[in-house]
């Protein structure tokens, strides 16, 4: 099944083709493909089902469902689904089922969208190759010797495979930027802000933002278009309008400005034919009309430690809340400390436990001002290098990722070596901007996918989602 997101939702809305036909359509491509891939936590066949019928019913009665009608969605299963299990891939969460929908899965039900499944994650969304679940590891469906990259493994997967042809992630420091890449499909991390977090799963809250995964550029613009815009139960999201963006797609990228940021490309361990792609993506948006420079943002380069030391610090407070009496997994013990203490010893998995030692340490007394503090001043010099940057340039450019997808296993006994999987795309979460991936070429040796980076300052959505899909045109074979 490869006909596009939108392809879909029109074909259904003029009722040519059922949602239900679509959606086993779907099915079928999961019980053929999935026991290999393990992209889901949980098929949701018979939901999926009945939430089809209801858009059927509605084409039938002359009701339009909506934009995305009897479109498959594949959902991270860090956002929650009423009455349908959450786990974030981690033992702590299994069994626990959320009384409430996420601003964006009711958003996305109510457009006609068919949510199809509950995708896997590394533990609580950290990692970069899906292996840090709880529940085993996601495989590339390009080559399943190789990772998927993370944490929102899953749902890249699900996409390439042709699971669902839309899909929702988190992104932190590169969740959905680099798996999109290392799958070869677009992933793209929106605007800190626009898109309601209430009921994802908060791993570093300054950070964390969910976005749409699709198998072309036009799809995740109308994935986003659907979703955003201000929510009043999160509290950081924001109030004014946002702008269309499927609208003015195909406008171009004449007379806009491009820089290539020399520190992300230029970047310890990178792959040759990596940074060959971002060079030949630059020529084509040259020939399409736009200027290439090359630009310094020198304080990207410490990106990496400012967000080691910020995530874990947010995530050491966030994840207090998992304490053995409100949610999932309970180890009894002889007092309330003791069976606090079992519960976290064996409902959090390795990294977790690596993350909240680290965020506890940077946040205590004494070695707060010389970790923490140390590292939002970084952070504000990222926020200040960009802003340079933007007044000479209208986007930048850069890899997605260092490498093209690693063999499975390869990273897993080495934290700081995957940590460096996500050192293109952890600056923009830093700074609160926006960033696309687009498959751009593949490399000569295992025709693996490569992905190119389009960054964008705060709400320039629209403006990257153009770039991407001039790439997408001019990309070649
Ligand atoms: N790989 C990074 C980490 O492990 C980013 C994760 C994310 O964006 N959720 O923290």
């Amino acid at each position: 099944m490869n006909s596009s997101a939108f392809d879909i939702a029109a074909d259904v809305r003029a009722g040519r083709v059922s949602a239900r036909d679509v959606v086993e359509q779907h099915l079928a491509t999961i019980a053929d493909r999935e026991a290999d891939v393990h992209a889901f936590n949980l098929v949701m066949a018979d939901v999926a089902r009945r939430q089809a019928d209801a858009v059927d019913g509605d084409v039938a009665a002359g009701h339009d469902p909506g934009p995305l009608a009897g479109v498959p969605l594949a959902l991270k299963d860090n956002l929650c689904t009423r009455g349908v299990d959450t786990t974030c891939s981690s033992r702590i969460l299994q069994g626990w089922k959320p009384p409430y929908d996420a601003t964006v899965v009711t958003r996305l039900r109510d457009a006609g969208a068919v949510a199809i499944g509950k995708t896997n994650l590394d533990e609580f969304a950290m990692g970069s190759s899906t292996e840090n679940s709880a529940f085993g590891a996601t495989r590339n469906p390009r080559d399943l010797s190789r990772v998927p990259g993370g944490s929102s493994g899953g749902s890249a997967a699900a996409v390439a495979a042709g699971f669902a042809p839309l899909a929702l992630g988190s992104d932190t420091g590169g969740s959905i930027r680099q798996p999109a890449a290392l799958c070869g499909v677009v992933g793209m991390k929106p605007t800190y802000g626009t898109v309601s977090r209430y009921g994802l799963i908060a791993f570093a809250s300054s950070l964390d933002q969910i976005g749409p995964f699709a198998t072309n550029v036009r799809d995740a613009a109308l994935l986003l278009e659907t979703m955003w815009g201000h929510d009043p139960l999160d509290s950081t999201s924001i109030a004014s309008p946002l702008p269309t963006l499927v609208q003015g797609l195909d406008d171009g990228v004449r007379g806009l400005r491009v820089g290539i940021v020399e520190e992300l490309t230029d970047v310890e361990g990178i792959d040759p034919e990596v940074r060959a792609a971002v060079s030949s993506a630059a020529r084509a948006l040259e020939d399409a009309g736009a200027s290439v420079d090359r630009v310094s943002v020198p304080s990207t380069m410490y990106g990496l430690d400012a967000y080691y030391l910020i995530a874990p610090a947010e995530a050491s407070s966030n994840l207090a809340r998992y304490d053995g009496v409100r949610y999932g997994l309970r180890e009894e013990g002889t007092d309330i400390g003791t069976m606090n203490a079992n519960t976290r010893d064996r409902g959090f998995g390795a990294e977790v436990k690596r993350r909240i030692m680290l965020g506890t340490y940077a946040l205590s007394a004494g070695y707060y001002d010389a970790y923490y503090g140390q590292a939002q001043r970084v952070r504000t010099l990222i926020v200040r290098d960009f802003a340079a940057a933007y007044e000479r340039f209208d986007v930048l450019l850069s890899p997605t990722s260092p490498t093209i997808a690693f063999e499975a296993g390869s990273k897993t006994a080495d934290p700081l070596a995957m940590y460096l999987s996500d050192v293109c795309t952890i600056p923009t979460n830093l700074a609160g901007h926006c960033a696309i991936s687009v498959p751009f070429g593949s490399d000569s040796v295992h025709n693996m996918p490569i992905g190119v980076q389009i960054l964008g300052r705060e709400l320039a959505d629209a403006l990257i989602f153009r770039v991407a899909r001039a790439l997408e045109v001019n990309r070649g074979a």
